[in-house]
């Protein structure tokens, strides 16, 4: 997973690119290493050639607002593949969506009202509401806020413990 974070001029994190992209960004003097140069732990080096994990542009950009797409795979990210109801830890494929306030009764698809739930507790709570079935929520279902930082539920943490204070600062 050569993955690389890139910064705006003012070092808010913007974008998680390939390495591709970071080196022709680089190449071109559109962004530099962010990062001390002699912090050699922060670079990969891909068919021999060091990537930093951190660029930075050199320019201003203005960037567009992104919304984190609404899906099932999201949901389950934001759930960290756990179970809402019983607590489990499941693979995605083991893994339905619940609505909490069942659609049955015109429950709507949106963040705070859909979450990870296995096969076995989806059955037992049915059309019913948790309070109904006697099934507590682990946690209220919530909209992520921003897209990228959620985007780092999704990488390792080999990486993202270089990215993450980029997140923190800004
Ligand atoms: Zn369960």
């Amino acid at each position: 997973m050569n993955k690389v974070l890139l910064l705006d001029s003012h070092n808010r994190p913007i974008n998680i690119c390939s390495w591709k992209r970071a080196l022709v960004l680089l190449m071109k003097g559109k962004a530099v290493n962010a990062r001390h140069l002699n912090d050699i732990n922060s670079m990969i080096k891909v068919e021999n050639v060091l990537i930093p994990l951190v660029i930075k542009l050199t320019y201003d950009l203005a960037i567009p607002y992104q919304e984190l797409p609404f899906c099932r795979e999201n949901i389950l990210v934001r759930d960290e593949f756990v179970c809402q109801y019983c607590g489990g830890k499941f693979h995605p494929d083991e893994l339905t969506l619940d609505h909490v306030y069942p659609k049955s009764r015109l429950g709507p698809d949106i963040w705070e009202n859909i979450v990870a739930c296995c096969r076995e507790c989806n059955q037992k709570k049915a059309d019913r509401t948790p309070k109904e079935a006697r099934m507590k929520l682990l946690r209220r279902p919530y909209r992520p806020k921003d897209f990228l930082s959620f985007e780092l539920k999704k990488y390792p943490e080999n990486l993202v413990r270089y990215w993450r204070e980029y997140f923190e600062a800004s």
